[in-house]
């Protein structure tokens, strides 16, 4: 398959990687509205098709599937155009702005009969896969309870500036990875009651976020987010799990030890390897955008559904939104209002 990426940015960098080593694909294009980031990109990864304007690129064709990398306020008129030009899109997180805008570029994308999925690449790193194959083993028995943590005082606002500038912030932005993963590992949640805290008065968003979940399935979790715990060893940016479950007990440890117990205990190692151009304590998201973009590839050829698909995302998006709307209002918020 032949791809064109539009938002040659800080993120994109890492995805113009992995698109080098995924089997089965290859970018052609290239498009941003900054000429120099442009340039800089069609130059390091060796690409001869450029464009200022997505619309023009898509006029030109000549491509399967579009990997739309620029922030959410770009991604429903981008995700429509792909739409209607007819190929396949893998779109960055935050998905869209609002609920709204996630259904009706779901619905595009279905109208055209063509595969969407969503860039929410925290659950295919893989320390969260090998957590996540234990406990859909069954090894554990039934999980009741979770705790999905993230909590680092690393420096994001010199590569990401805009995510000082926002009035949302670490819900909208790292929040939707962790909440995602819960989802992953307990299905979705009926209800969530959430609180949030702004500790860094350099920024406009909150930083600080704790959430208690009730899963449909029964399950109880609390998902904790933080950009201002200044701890050593930093963990950045690792996201620490604990699952009770009826036969046993999993936990993720910092530094990537994965700790099961049941009949007994397995410690292992599940540190993921450094990719050849990733660089530490990024290699653990880089290799992550290798096995999500595989799995894109993967799903077209296959004619399959994506495990994180736009209408997947749905559920994940709709609760970064009931936490804001509990955060505000002080209550418990279900799913269903939304
Ligand atoms: P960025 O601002 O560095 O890059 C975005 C680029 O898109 C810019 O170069 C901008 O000129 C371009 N752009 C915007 N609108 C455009 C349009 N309509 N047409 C053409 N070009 C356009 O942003 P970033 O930090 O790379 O973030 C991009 C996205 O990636 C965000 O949604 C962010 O949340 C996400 N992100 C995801 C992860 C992850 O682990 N999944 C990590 C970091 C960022």
């Amino acid at each position: 398959m032949k791809g064109a990426l539009i938002g040659c940015g800080f993120f994109a960098q890492n995805q113009l990687h992995a698109w080098r080593d995924i089997e089965g694909a290859e970018i052609v294009a290239l498009c941003d509205r900054d000429e120099q980031r442009l340039v800089q990109s069609a130059t390091d990864f060796n690409i001869a098709r450029t464009y200022f304007d997505a619309e023009a690129m898509f006029k030109d064709a000549g491509f399967d599937f579009v990997d739309i990398a620029t922030t959410a306020p770009s991604h429903r008129t981008l995700v429509e155009m792909a739409a209607r030009a007819g190929v396949h899109i893998i779109c960055q997180k935050p998905f869209a702005e609002n609920l709204d805008d996630a259904r009706a570029m779901v619905s595009a994308a279905a109208e055209a009969q063509r595969t969407m999925m969503v860039h929410e690449n925290f659950r295919w790193q893989s320390p969260i896969r090998a957590a996540l194959s234990i406990v859909r083993s069954g090894r554990i028995g039934t999980p009741f309870f979770g705790r999905f943590s993230f909590r680092s005082g690393y420096d994001v606002f010199t590569g990401q500036p805009y995510l000082a500038e926002g009035k949302r912030f670490i819900i909208e932005d790292l929040g939707i990875h962790i909440l995602d993963i819960a989802r992953a590992f307990l299905g979705n949640a009926e209800r969530i009651t959430a609180t949030t805290k702004r500790i860094n008065p350099k920024i406009r968003g909150e930083d600080v976020a704790t959430m208690l979940l009730s899963h449909i399935a029964g399950a109880t979790s609390v998902v904790d987010c933080s950009y201002a715990t200044r701890r050593m060893p930093e963990t950045f940016p690792q996201t620490l799990l604990e699952i009770d479950g009826t036969e046993g007990t999993l936990r993720l440890d910092a530094g990537y030890r994965l700790t099961v117990q049941s009949d007994g205990e397995d410690v292992q190692d599940v540190s993921p390897p450094v990719l050849p151009w990733a660089e530490k304590p990024w290699h653990n998201i880089q290799e992550s955008v290798l096995t999500i973009q595989q799995h894109f590839t993967d799903c077209i050829a296959a004619g399959r559904e994506p495990e994180t698909s736009g209408s997947d995302n749905l559920q994940t998006l709709a609760l970064v939104e009931a936490a804001y709307l509990s955060a505000a209002e002080g209550r418990t918020v279900t799913l269903d209002e939304l």
